[in-house]
């Protein structure tokens, strides 16, 4: 890849970009670009996340797709591929956000002003830290069959039950939750979106270690949890509808282009530092460059509403790509690098994008039913 990074480069405007590489190149510090590189999983060291933050937040660019009157830099998608694609070129710190990347935007769409004033600022100043409390033992791809209950008592809510696999509930401040707030009702009836508070009496989180002993996910106990009913996005037993919304932001920025330039980034260096000289995989390695290229055209169209990403095939397929894309670029990482303990940390890190968010193969039901597969 040359640096110019294809289509972006042309729609960009030229000032944007100078102010882009001109910031970057002054505000990341030999330390955060090493945490940056060092970065295995979806996110950097909590240290060099929270130094990054505050560098772009006070630059306004923390939220680069939000839009300016919510504290966002209102950026299109060709200025938010820029800089992204900058910021991966330079080996910058993956913040990976959820605040930002998911609850943020389904309170801009649907909040209460009351949410809006309370939640917005705090994701922005990194006061608050949201982990997604979807999944149950027994509700995964099949998440309608949650049932944790939500128990309405005057004007609160008290939630008794599970939810398994949340990524980072041990840092999380809040989160947001699907609960079944109908007694006897069943799949996607009866349902209430909650916003809670980690450190509500009743709520113990557990770690699920990986194979490779890294902690991310974890089992998130609720024992008569008291919650205010008020703290809701959507209405009382419509929640389905709107987590239906939530998952259709999630999967439209689920893995990036930004994302797949660091792996691709990182498989390189790994190939450089190994000494290894192999044509056949340079050329595969070469394919996977291209395939990069593509899915960031398809992200471009996206963002240009040519692709209705509201619509949950299309969702489906972007994360689908990217996801198995990712996969792709650290599984020859490890062929490129095969001595390299962090090729395959990386490698590890990646075998549950497909998996996370909804599997592939459930994607890939949603999309044949799109074109009309029986
Ligand atoms: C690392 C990681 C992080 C996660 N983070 C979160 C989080 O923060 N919050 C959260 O709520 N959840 C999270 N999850 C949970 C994730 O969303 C579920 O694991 C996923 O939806 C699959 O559910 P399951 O694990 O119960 O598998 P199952 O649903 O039991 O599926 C098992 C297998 O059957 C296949 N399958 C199931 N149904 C069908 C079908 N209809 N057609 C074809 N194949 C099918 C699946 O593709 C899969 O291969 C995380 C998971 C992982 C691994």
């Amino acid at each position: 890849m040359d640096g110019s990074f294809g289509i972006t480069t042309s729609e960009a405007g030229e000032a944007f970009q100078r102010a882009v590489d001109t910031f970057l190149d002054t505000a990341l510090t030999d330390e955060l670009r090493a945490a940056g590189r060092a970065t295995t999983g979806l996110k950097s060291a909590p240290w060099a996340c929270a130094a990054w933050r505050e560098k772009l937040h006070a630059q306004g660019w923390y939220a680069q797709s939000w839009p300016v009157e919510h504290g966002g830099a209102g950026w299109s998608t060709e200025q938010r591929l820029y800089f992204e694609n900058a910021c991966a070129m330079r080996d910058a710190p993956l913040l990976q956000s959820s605040g930002i990347r998911t609850i943020g935007p389904l309170i801009i769409a649907e909040g209460t002003p009351e949410q809006k004033a309370r939640y917005l600022p705090a994701i922005l100043n990194g006061q608050h830290e949201w982990c997604q409390g979807f999944s149950e033992p027994q509700a995964g791809s099949d998440l309608s069959a949650l049932s944790l209950r939500a128990e309405r008592d005057g004007d609160d809510f008290i939630l008794s039950g599970s939810k398994i696999w949340t990524s980072f509930a041990q840092y999380a401040t809040h989160m947001f939750l699907l609960a079944r707030c109908e007694a006897g009702s069943t799949g996607g009836d009866g349902l209430v979106f909650l916003l809670i508070e980690m450190d509500r009496p009743g709520i113990t989180v557990n770690p699920i270690r990986f194979i490779d002993g890294d902690h991310e996910t974890n089992e998130v106990f609720f024992d008569r949890v008291r919650t205010p009913a008020a703290d809701r996005v959507g209405n009382i037993g419509a929640g389905w509808k709107t987590a239906k919304r939530l998952m259709a932001i999630a999967r439209s920025n689920n893995t990036t282009t930004g994302m797949l330039r660091r792996a691709f980034r990182a498989a390189e260096r790994g190939y450089r530092d190994s000494g290894y000289a192999d044509p056949a995989l340079q050329a595969r390695l070469a394919e996977l460059d291209l395939r990069i290229d593509m899915f960031e055209a398809l992200e471009v169209h996206a963002g240009a509403g040519r692709i209705r990403i509201d619509e949950a095939p299309a969702t489906s397929v972007l994360k689908v790509l990217a996801t198995e894309l990712h996969q792709a670029i650290t599984e020859i990482g490890i062929e490129l690098a095969p001595n390299s303990d962090f090729a395959l940390a990386k490698y590890f890190a990646t075998r549950a994008a497909t998996i996370y968010s909804g599997t592939s193969e459930v994607h890939r039901n949603i999309i044949a039913r799109a074109i009309g597969c029986p």
